[in-house]
């Protein structure tokens, strides 16, 4: 394993390729390539070229969530999203770029079972463990997207910029298909940059977890209003963060042992449209 340290964004990017891969924290990739998931000969670091801090409506992608959680140029919904990701050891290493690009906990995944992500015909949650899976968007891989940070970034309408192009975080993302597995949209010698973050009228971000603390997220919402329009996206629901259509959770499509979380949901969202003020949040029934 060789550890190559670029001097410009340019030259990391010239570098990257199917064996080279970028490095920030490191808290998610070094596990990974160390467990023989994800395959490196060389980690190209990104410290120092990537952007950190936050100057306005701009973060860099280097920022920590450690740094962001206690950052007021942000919207709130943002910060508690960050408070609330694992723990302070890891939020202090963690970076907002590397947070996004997180891969799934699905714990088959993560055995190196030939599933459905990894490129099999099968999705062995679905007939397995999965109390923790998806509720939407789970008809060929059943994982739950983990980042609170990303379904935030959802609801604040948020925009990235890479080293190749300018993009919606919704376009981040993407469901895996037949022919394509991944669950991003981002090319291998693609590094996340800045991102824009508009700011809101009122925003909240609302977690459920197993313990109150240092645990992924069951079901997580975010809400974000502006005058009277209000935006929501939820983590832990779907393998990609999910923004709430007109519909809400009526194509919910739950598994038997995922069933809870659709009611789960349905609480949160009720809750975090009242914390916001949604117009119609407090029309009775
Ligand atoms: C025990 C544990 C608990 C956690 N709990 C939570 C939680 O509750 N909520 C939550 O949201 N997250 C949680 N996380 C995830 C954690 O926030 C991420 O591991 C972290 O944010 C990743 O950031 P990093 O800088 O360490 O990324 P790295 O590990 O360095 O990289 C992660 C991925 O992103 C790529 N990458 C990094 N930066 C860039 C860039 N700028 N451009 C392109 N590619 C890039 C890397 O190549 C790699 O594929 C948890 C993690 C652990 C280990
Ligand atoms: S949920 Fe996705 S990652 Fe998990 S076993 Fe099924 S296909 Fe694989």
């Amino acid at each position: 394993m060789e550890l190559l340290r670029p001097s410009s964004v340019e030259e990391a990017s010239a570098l990257l390729g199917e064996d080279t891969r970028p490095l920030a924290g490191g808290t998610e990739l070094v596990p990974l390539v160390r467990e023989g998931i994800v395959r490196a000969e060389r980690l190209v670091a990104l410290r120092g070229l990537v952007p950190r801090g936050v100057s306005g409506t701009t973060i860099g992608a280097a920022t920590t969530l450690a740094e962001l959680e206690r950052d007021d140029q942000i919207p709130e919904a943002l910060r508690e999203a960050c408070r609330l990701a694992a723990s302070p050891q890891l939020r202090a290493m963690s970076t907002l770029g590397g947070n996004l690009l997180q891969a799934t906990r699905c714990w088959y995944w993560r055995l190196r079972f030939p599933c459905f992500l990894h490129g099999g015909d099968e999705c062995h949650a679905r007939e397995g463990e999965h109390r923790e899976h998806a509720i939407l968007g789970n008809e060929r891989c059943a994982s739950a997207h983990p980042s609170d940070p990303a379904a935030t970034l959802l609801a604040l309408g948020a925009t990235l910029r890479t080293t190749q192009r300018e993009l919606p975080v919704a376009e981040l993302f993407r469901l895996p298909t037949e022919d394509d597995r991944s669950t991003t949209t981002l090319a291998p010698d693609e590094l996340i940059l800045e991102l824009d973050v508009p700011p809101a009228d009122s925003s909240t971000y609302l977690k459920a977890m197993d313990r109150k603390a240092f645990a992924f997220a069951l079901v997580g919402v975010a809400a974000v209003r502006r005058g009277a329009d209000v935006r929501v996206a939820l983590a832990g629901v779907a393998p990609v963060p999910w923004l709430l259509g007109a519909d809400g959770l009526g194509g919910a499509t739950p598994l038997p042992g995922t069933a809870y979380k659709v009611e789960l949901a349905e609480a949160l969202v009720a809750r975090a449209r009242t914390a916001v003020g949604a117009p119609d949040s407090h029309r009775p029934g």
